[in-house]
Order: C-alpha cells, then structure tokens, then sequence
C-alpha cells in the first residue's frame, strides 16, 4: 500500500491505471479509521480494481467554534487498518496541497443544505461538497463510497453528482453499529464511560421510532414527540434536533408515507452525535 500526499504524484498514479482500464473506487474519510470506514473499503474492494481511501481532516466543513484542531488523528493506526482491510493507496494531503494560499473556489447544493446538519452547521456542506469536489477530480473514480451514518451527506453529494453531471456512481452502505447500538465514529472516542453509556438512547429511541411505524403509526409530530421525550429523559443528553423528513427531497412531511429519514443529533457534553433510520412505509 502506497500513501501519497502530492496531488501531482496521485494524478500520475491515476493515469497508469486508466491506461489499463482499471476501475477505481474511492472512498473519502477523515482517518481516526473504524469499522464503518472499512465496510466502505470491502464495498469497493468487491466492485473496483483499485480502492483509494482519502484521510484529509478537511477545515473548510467546520465551523470556528468546531472540534477541527482537536478532530482525532492517527495516520500510523490507520495506515495499518487500511492496508490489513486492502486498500491499495491513502490519499492524504496536507490542508496547504489542497487550500493553498489565494484559494477562492466553493461549491455549494441549495435548499437541502438548509436543513438538519446543514442549519446546526452553517456553512458545513458548501465544505463537504468543495472537498469531495475537489477529491473527485484528482481521483477520478469510477465509484465513490459514503455511509449511511451521514444520511444527509449521501444526500448532498448524489444531488451534487446530478446536477454536475458528474461521471461516477455513488454507493451508498449502511450504518456499522457497535454490538450495543451506537452507531460507530471517530467522535465516539470523545464520550467519557458515563456519556458512552447515556448516548445508546439515540439508537434505541430510533428502534422504537421504527417499531411504532411498522405497526402503523402515521403521525409524524407524534413519533417525534415520542423520540424527544425518550432521549429528554436522558440526563446528559442535549438534543440539537431530531426530525422526519422525506428521504428524496429532505421536505417536511406531515403523514407518514413513501421514503422517510428519521434523523437526529444530540449532544453529549462537547460532543455531537448523529444517526438515523431510513424507511420505505
Ligand atoms: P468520516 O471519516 O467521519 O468523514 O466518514 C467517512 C465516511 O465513512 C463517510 O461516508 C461516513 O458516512 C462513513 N461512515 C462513518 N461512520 C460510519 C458508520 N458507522 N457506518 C457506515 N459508514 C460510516
């Protein structure tokens, strides 16, 4: 496994194997690697030639007063997961290779930003989709990989895809959990014991959500509610929000029906986490 840092260099790696016709898969992470990361590398090791994993911390997606100085690195750890998992190279640029001094150019996905992670973090998207716009180009993959976990980022990113008619195809993989529930992160390492314990009411109010739509609710304010009170009851929980929206378009919904997402976000002392269900009712 090679890790290459030099835009200039990956590009030329990149050249050799389309000479070759080989298929390239990519998947973009922040590094601090865990299981959901990997699923993402299985998953394209078993459709690709090639799989690239990008570890770039990426400044332009969080906020001033966010976790980016303080985000958990490891290149050594992670280098070591990725090649046990098969990954043939770690893309992992400095922030001067990919923001050099005079940098000016965005890329930003109306209307659907607006929403969820997007109103909690101004600005977060327009740094998503520049970075994974930015990653696209240098890499040129045939297949980009992201999780379920940020279901409002698949979002983003195939809407962005879309309307640029970019020429690749995203796959979306499910949500890894830990065999408690909580679904897994880098962020995860922030929870003391106490907050570790306290955040499985995020998966299981989420469980409960599910199991009171199969057996036919259909009020969304009610489910809500339902989810609210549970995680309230959660002394160190401090919801940012939760929400059920339309899984296409991320519009408001009144009755339940058709794709949902049920996302939510709470905080847990500093630390923020995410998760959600998609459903087809
Ligand atoms: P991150 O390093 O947190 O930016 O995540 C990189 C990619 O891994 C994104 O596509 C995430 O959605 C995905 N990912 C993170 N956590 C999980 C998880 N628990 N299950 C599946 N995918 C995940």
């Amino acid at each position: 496994m090679r890790i290459i840092e030099k835009i200039s260099d990956i590009k030329a790696v990149i050249k050799e194997y389309k000479k070759f016709c080989k298929t390239v898969g990519f998947v973009p992470t922040m590094g601090y690697l865990h299981e959901g990361h990997l699923s993402l590398v299985r998953a394209s090791k078993s459709q690709n030639d090639i799989t690239i994993m990008s570890i770039f911390v990426n400044p332009t997606q969080f906020g001033p007063s966010e976790d980016f100085s303080k985000y958990p690195r490891d290149m050594e750890r992670d280098s070591r997961l990725a090649e046990e998992s098969g990954v043939d190279i770690i893309f992992a640029p400095t922030v001067e290779e990919m923001y050099p001094d005079g940098y000016k150019t965005y890329v930003n996905v109306e209307t659907i930003t607006e929403v969820l992670c997007g109103k909690s973090r101004p600005g977060h998207f327009k740094g998503v989709t520049t970075v994974v716009n930015k990653l696209f180009n240098i890499i040129e993959p045939d297949r980009a990989y992201f999780g379920q976990k940020d279901a409002q980022q698949v979002i983003v990113i195939k809407k962005m895809v879309r309307d640029l008619n970019m020429n690749l195809e995203i796959v979306t993989c499910p949500i890894v959990r830990e065999q408690d529930g909580l679904a897994m992160s880098s962020r995860n390492v922030y929870l003391s014991p106490e907050e570790r314990k306290a955040a499985l009411i995020l998966s299981q109010s989420l469980q409960e959500a599910q199991n009171l739509i199969l057996k036919g609710e259909k009020s969304r304010a009610k489910v809500i509610e339902i989810i609210k009170s549970r995680i309230s009851c959660e002394k160190l929980a401090k919801i940012d929000y939760v929400q059920m929206l339309d899984a296409k378009d991320l519009k408001d919904i009144e009755l339940i029906g058709g794709s949902i997402l049920i996302a939510l976000a709470v905080k847990f002392g500093s630390t923020r986490l995410i998760d959600n269900v998609m459903m087809e009712v």
